[in-house]
């Protein structure tokens, strides 16, 4: 038999020569060359194990390797592996009905994409067609994808560096972060509540020029912020008065990840379009759905959808998104995710009381952030927003220790997401809040209050 000559060594030797990574300078890149994963574990070819508490991009939901879901990507491909976007297949029109049924409201049909990005970059033209108008209001921060579209709407500093060239009309508004109000206001304030704030941006940009608003319903990548109730009902009410759609962007925050089916649940507002990818199908296959209202579903069907890729309703990624679903509901993932949630909340809020640096919390179900600072009073942060190099060093210590520890996390500046698998176990929180327990002492260090 002729043997595997691709050790460790052999994969980083090869990835550093030829791989270009998302988002870094490739000379400073060191990945882990990973040989496999099972659950909410991965290891490297030296036979370390990683407790993934992070989901990779927070998109492996149901773990590594799910048998179910490997297998009904087995059967699929053994069945079809492909066909074009313009035939009606299974997989493509079970998923799509299943979607109908478990998106809140009257959300019922969809269009597959290959990911986020390009199900935001569908919904902002789609929306723009069916107001017949053309500015967007995005947040700072936000995350949409590396689209030219999606980069647009994005806030998150990542935008920089693609904004000559960008989609024009995108209209800027502050973000509900009471524990940090943008206008510097207590809590409860206008621009945190939604509302007001929106209405008071349209006033000045025409609101007869606004196609739709795009929000994260909780923010994901930048920062794990939470709206204070009433904020998302607030903007649906303002959008619904000037004839706007509103877009909820639950690439990260959907299927489960909050304890609820859709970020949204929590607060029982239902959006014109929600945009979703990632837990959709566990990101086994690349897989993105843009979903639309009854009445948007009515514009299609005497309107042009102008949209279309080679890889639209992809077979394999549909199976692998109809075998999730379903396994979802058989293994109570959804509840799963909720009861692990008030476990790994509760063990927070317990390192709280021993870690001066934990200076907030937030989180429902598996999508927690620990904000980390220097001083609870004043709420410096413990590093400050886009450090980078020496100056995000104090987190970067703490990231690296866990790593070192077998726990993978990551962090958005100064605040620690975590976003295990929905399938992880009492255990393995508990095993994380240990090594937490311990990596913090290195944030502690930093205290000055
Ligand atoms: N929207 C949100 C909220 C996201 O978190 C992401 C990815 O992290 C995206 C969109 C982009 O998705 P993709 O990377 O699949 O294009």
């Amino acid at each position: 038999t002729e043997t595997d000559t691709w050790t460790g060594q052999r994969v980083k030797e090869a990835d550093r020569e030829y791989v270009i990574h998302s988002w870094s300078v490739q000379g400073a890149l060191d990945p882990v060359p990973v040989a496999g994963g099972s659950g909410s574990w991965f290891w490297d070819h030296d036979g370390n194990r990683y407790l993934d508490f992070q989901s990779q991009l927070v998109n492996l939901n149901l773990g590594h390797q799910h048998p179910k879901l490997v297998e009904a990507i087995r059967d699929q491909a053994a069945r079809l592996c492909y066909i074009g976007p313009g035939f009606a297949e299974r997989s493509r029109a079970e998923l799509a009905e299943t979607l109908a049924a478990l998106t809140p409201g009257d959300l019922k049909m969809s269009f597959f994409t290959t990911g986020g990005a390009a199900a935001n970059e569908n919904a902002i033209r789609l929306a723009r067609h069916v107001t017949g108008r053309h500015k967007v209001i995005a947040r700072y921060r936000s995350y949409h994808g590396a689209t030219n579209g999606a980069m647009s709407l994005t806030g998150d500093p990542r935008r920089w560096a693609s904004e000559p060239g960008g989609m024009p009309g995108v209209v800027r508004m502050f973000d509900p972060y009471t524990y940090r109000c943008p206008a510097g206001h207590p809590d409860p304030c206008p621009v945190c509540s939604g509302g007001p704030h929106l209405e008071e941006i349209l006033r000045y940009e025409n609101p007869d020029t606004v196609a739709a608003v795009i929000v994260e319903p909780v923010t994901g990548t930048n920062g794990l912020i939470y709206p204070p109730d009433g904020y998302l009902r607030s903007l649906r009410e303002v959008c619904d008065r000037y004839g706007i759609l509103l877009i909820f962007d639950e690439v990260m925050a959907g299927f489960g990840r909050t304890g609820a089916w859709f970020a949204c649940n929590h607060w029982d507002v239902t959006p014109d379009i929600l945009v979703t990818a990632k837990g959709l199908n566990s990101g086994y296959v690349p897989l993105g759905a843009m979903t639309v209202s009854a009445r948007i579903s009515e514009w299609l069907r005497d309107h042009m959808f102008w949209g279309g890729l080679t890889y639209a309703g992809h077979p394999l990624a549909c199976a692998s998104g109809v075998a999730s679903l379903r396994i979802m509901q058989e293994e109570n993932i959804v509840e799963n995710a909720r009861l692990r949630g008030e476990r790994l909340g509760a063990g927070l809020a317990r390192l709280a009381e021993s870690h001066p640096s934990v200076g907030e919390i937030r989180g429902r179900g598996l999508f927690h952030g620990v904000e980390l600072v220097t001083d609870r009073e004043t709420r410096e942060p413990l590093v400050p927003f886009n450090a980078k190099g020496a100056a995000a060093a104090p987190v970067g210590r703490v990231l690296k220790a866990a790593m070192a520890r077998g726990l993978y996390l990551t962090a958005n500046f100064n605040v620690l997401r975590l976003t295990p698998p929905l399938v992880i176990e009492d255990s393995e929180i508990d095993l994380a809040l240990d090594v937490l327990d311990d990596v913090l002492d290195l944030a502690d260090e930093h205290y000055a209050g």
